[in-house]
């Protein structure tokens, strides 16, 4: 039987942690509430029972009422944020509700974002914004279709309620899923206030839920440590790869399980510029792109040292100074995907850093190059592709360097163009998109083209008639748009 939402049960693991790392915390009712988005193809993954329409589902989404009317925890932390040791920090508008056991076994924390002010608020209204709900929903769900790892999003609730951030906005709550939320930030929040009886029980308590594996090593703590180095180095892989820039890469949003977390101001090229910065708010472009893997670093730095009393310092150094090796691993293996290729070997960085170079000078669209790239593979149709990336000569000198490489490898033309298809999306959340979904939510009260392009985007390697101008260049428009910070 499918647990209905009102049956998901409390929050009964992160409760064998101590009082110190969270508190208690109702949700702030909100006036005539209504279900916004509603992911039903999640809902039934999770065992959950997938109608939308259960009774109550909207008062449960925005916190009117809560599980098995459960009281919520708001949990603390801190972090460094673009540079800066900020201090406490802590869940200001999201709220740990529940717990769920699904039918894989696996557990997940159900969250709430914008459900209400926390002791951890701040200057804050705990509240989040109908646009900033509606672009993390979407893609959450992008970003696992893309099979890179993320939180997760089950729906979107709304009210009639107004908040105010540059002008008069739409409030909407989130109910977003992860095994658990805890964040380098949490490790920081124990190390700066000088508590390591518990920052060794917050380890402790990752440990045995999420790296059982590290328990039989001589210092677990050490092992804790090497695991997320290679799983942060992973996951910005994969980010590089598909041309993900995630905005607001502070150690209060970095995942302790390497889940791209907290979406913001993120956005994923268009044309590749490798500088590009996707947060209006970044002046100095510290989370641009082409920063990404080196901030990975920086931010695991700020881990490794919350961890020093629990772990030798010499042996944090080691295992950071194995981050940019794994990183590179990690980074050529999506290219060898992206590529098209059975093995990867040291000569194709030169390959690599040339086709970089042709696309920044002509700043070709990342994700339509791969896309056409794979369909070439197969039909070796110039055309295409030289319709794309502006310099013929410099193209076709490296397309014949190309197809050489990929003459020496086992794979035929057609297992080639199939591999690469399964590697290079169709489908990505541009800004654009995003903002049709909103303008339609906010103006007209019309939430189908949600769904539509969560539907989509759930699939973006396949080929969908349909959905056609989705995998289309940005219109001129798009340029005018620009996101920040403000959520
Ligand atoms: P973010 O930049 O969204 O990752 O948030 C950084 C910190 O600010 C976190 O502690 C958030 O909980 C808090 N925060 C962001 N927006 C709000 C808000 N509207 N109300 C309360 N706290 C917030
Ligand atoms: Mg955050």
């Amino acid at each position: 039987m499918p647990t209905q939402f009102a049956q998901i049960p409390p929050a009964l693991r992160f409760q064998q942690l101590s009082a110190n790392f969270y508190t208690e915390c109702p949700t702030t009712t909100m006036p005539r509430a209504y279900v916004v988005a509603w992911n039903a193809a999640f809902a039934a993954e999770l065992g959950l029972a997938s109608e939308r329409e259960q009774s109550n589902l909207a008062d449960y989404l925005v916190g009117n009422q809560t599980p098995q009317d459960n009281t919520p925890l708001a949990t603390v932390y801190s972090g460094h944020q673009f540079g800066v040791n900020a201090g406490q920090l802590g869940d200001g508008r999201a709220l740990l509700l529940a717990e769920l056991r699904d039918p894989q076994q696996q557990t997940w924390e159900i969250q709430l974002k914008g459900a209400g002010p926390t002791p951890f608020s701040r200057r804050g209204d705990g509240r989040a914004v109908l646009r900033s709900t509606i672009r993390e929903y979407l893609c959450s769900e992008a970003m696992h279709g893309l099979g890179i790892p993320t939180t997760r999003a089950l729906a979107i609730g709304g009210a009639k309620q107004t908040v105010w951030r540059e002008s008069a906005e739409s409030a909407a709550v989130l109910t977003r899923l992860a095994p658990t939320f805890i964040r380098f930030g949490h490790f920081e929040h124990f190390f700066y206030h000088d508590q390591p009886a518990q920052l060794q029980e917050l380890a402790d308590w990752v440990i045995q839920h999420h790296y059982a594996e590290c328990q039989a090593a001589s210092n677990p703590y050490l092992a804790l440590l090497s695991t997320v180095i290679d799983r942060t180095a992973q996951m910005i892989a994969q980010w590089q790869a598909v041309g993900f820039c995630h905005g607001v890469m502070n150690t209060d949003n970095m995942s302790i399980l390497g889940l791209t977390l907290d979406y913001g101001p993120f956005g994923f090229l268009d044309g590749f510029n490798p500088a590009h910065i996707c947060n209006h708010s970044d002046d100095s472009g510290r989370y641009a792109y082409n920063q990404q893997p080196q901030i990975g670093l920086w931010n695991l730095h700020c881990l490794a040292q919350a961890l020093l009393p629990l772990v030798e310092r010499d042996d944090l150094l080691a295992a950071l100074a194995r981050y940019q090796q794994q990183f590179e691993d990690a980074f050529a293996e999506q290219l060898r995907q992206k590529l098209g290729f059975v093995q990867w070997y040291e000569a194709d960085w030169t390959l690599v850093t040339d086709l970089f170079e042709l696309l920044q000078a002509t700043q070709t669209d990342w994700t339509i190059f791969w896309r056409t790239l794979s369909h070439w593979a197969l039909l070796q149709n110039d055309a295409a592709l030289t319709d794309l990336v502006l310099d013929r000569t410099s193209l076709q000198a490296w397309l014949e360097r190309y197809q050489q490489r990929v003459e020496n490898e086992s794979q035929t033309a057609a297992e080639r163009n199939r591999a690469m298809l399964a590697s290079n999306p169709k489908y990505i959340l541009r800004n654009h998109l995003a903002e049709v979904a909103i303008r339609k939510a906010e103006d007209e009260g019309d939430y189908s083209e949600i769904e539509r392009l969560r539907a989509c985007l759930a699939d973006p390697f396949s080929e969908q008639s349909e959905n056609e101008t989705y995998a289309q260049l940005p219109p001129s428009w798009a340029g005018t748009l620009s996101v920040s910070c403000s959520s």
